[in-house]
């Protein structure tokens, strides 16, 4: 399928059934399979012959749906979690042991900085924070001897920061380290981070991917480009016999597939976060429009943040690809087609008018959720930071009266009489 478009891989690509097999990908709601030899069954669990034989490594519904989105990102292999967490845990813990350390842009979403920054500390495992727009000098100099990867997100959720992709692989690689891109915001419909030297790409598929806000879930997807044998020091996993598999070396065994093997037999193997295979069907139909839909989300993020801007009452406003924002420079140059769906706001009136005007929706809801086809707002001041008082907020990088808001794939019309009556209760 690599010939073809994104638009006809949405449709196209991870299942192709034989003569008389279902047009579309069964659900194998079945935790395991049958086989007629023990002595094969033994191969399985070696790894020396491939096979499923128990969901919580490999299903093929969830197989096929991660080769269709292994396929619109340009990779290798890919594989799906239960969640977008699973998949960024994972990313980062398939490589590295406690002693190792990471370097982060510091733009992330706050359950990806939650998890870098205390859960896999108390694993031993250290991150330094970078601010992305940082110089070439202070990002080379966040590097240690012990550093294992490095990580950003294509467009930050919920700060919109676009990641300079170059500047971030090009420090990665002179330290002989992979590039980790968290590609959800942009989806591979508007941004393919490998083609700007990513390695290694991650993503919610709870978000745009599922589109319709049913399913929790994940993936991870390798470019196969990473040379781990060129920097084998840094990387014994995959470079050194695994005991719990009689010793395989997955570079040796599984050439570009490795890392994703290694991700599946050893971390899907020991952690468990699968996703069901019911979810990966309802993911897959939502993959099916993912190009129609996010071409849509990103026309009407745009024509909403034209509205806002030119309104009275509204004091900023964040969109990517606005000409004038502070990112649509690189936006341009990473996604020139679109960016994303989500945009941020701010009021003259601040916080109390956020509030205000919030509570004033008729159509948009307010839920913490984004990018699925609903319009939808959040005001981090009173939700997901409300705990903090307004100067903590200003130094997590939160202004007390920014309103993320998701724009849906209503009709743009609907969506701007909707924000215009709520602005006139302000
Ligand atoms: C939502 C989100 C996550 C976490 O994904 P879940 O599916 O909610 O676990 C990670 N990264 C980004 C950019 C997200 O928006």
């Amino acid at each position: 399928m690599s010939n073809y478009k994104n638009e006809t891989k949405c449709i196209q690509s991870g299942y192709q059934p034989e003569n008389g097999e279902a047009r579309i990908v069964p659900i194998y709601q079945s935790t395991t399979f049958k086989y007629n030899s023990s002595e094969q069954m033994g191969r399985l669990f070696d790894l020396e012959e491939s096979g499923y034989f128990y969901t919580r490594l490999q299903n093929p519904t969830n197989d096929a749906v991660a080769a269709k989105i292994c396929d619109l990102e340009g990779g290798v292999a890919a594989m799906l979690t239960s969640s977008g967490q699973a998949a960024n845990f994972y990313a980062i813990m398939n490589i590295v042991q406690a002693g190792d350390h990471i370097v982060c842009a510091s733009a992330l979403y706050g359950g990806t900085y939650n998890l870098y920054a205390h859960t896999i500390r108390k694993m031993g495992v250290e991150a330094t924070f970078v601010d992305p727009d940082c110089t070439k000098e202070e990002l080379e100099a966040a590097f240690q001897e012990n550093t294992k990867a490095v990580f950003g997100e294509t467009i930050a959720n919920p700060a919109l920061v676009v990641l300079d992709f170059e500047k971030f692989a090009e420090a990665a690689h002179a330290h002989g380290v992979p590039f980790i891109v968290d590609n959800t915001f942009a989806t591979p419909i508007n941004c393919r981070p490998f083609e700007w030297g990513a390695d290694i790409v991650t993503h919610s598929t709870t978000k745009y991917m599922d589109g319709h806000a049913s399913c929790v879930g994940g993936a991870i997807v390798d470019s196969g480009n990473f040379d781990w044998d060129a920097h084998a020091d840094k990387f014994p996993g995959l470079t050194t016999p695994d005991e719990t598999y009689h010793g395989i070396v997955y570079t040796e065994r599984f050439g570009k597939g490795a890392y994703i093997t290694k991700a599946t037999a050893q971390l899907m193997r020991d952690l468990g976060s699968i996703q069901a295979p019911q979810n990966a069907f309802l993911l897959n139909l939502g993959l099916e429009t993912l190009h129609l839909r996010v071409e849509r989300h990103c026309a009407n993020a745009v024509a909403a943040a034209k509205y806002l801007q030119n309104h009275e009452k509204v004091a900023w406003v964040n969109c990517p690809s606005l000409p004038g924002d502070k990112y649509y420079d690189l936006a341009q140059k990473y996604m020139p087609d679109g960016s994303c769906g989500v945009i941020t706001f701010g009021l003259k009136g601040g916080r109390d008018a956020a509030v205000r005007m919030m509570d004033s929706l008729k159509m948009i809801a307010i839920v913490t959720h984004v990018a699925d086809a609903r319009s939808c707002v959040l005001h981090p001041a009173s939700h997901t930071h409300r705990q903090m008082n307004d100067q903590e907020l200003k130094e997590a990088g939160v202004q007390p009266d920014l309103i993320r808001f998701s724009v849906g794939i209503e009709h743009i019309d609907d969506i701007i009489a909707d924000l215009a009556q709520a602005l006139e209760e302000v």
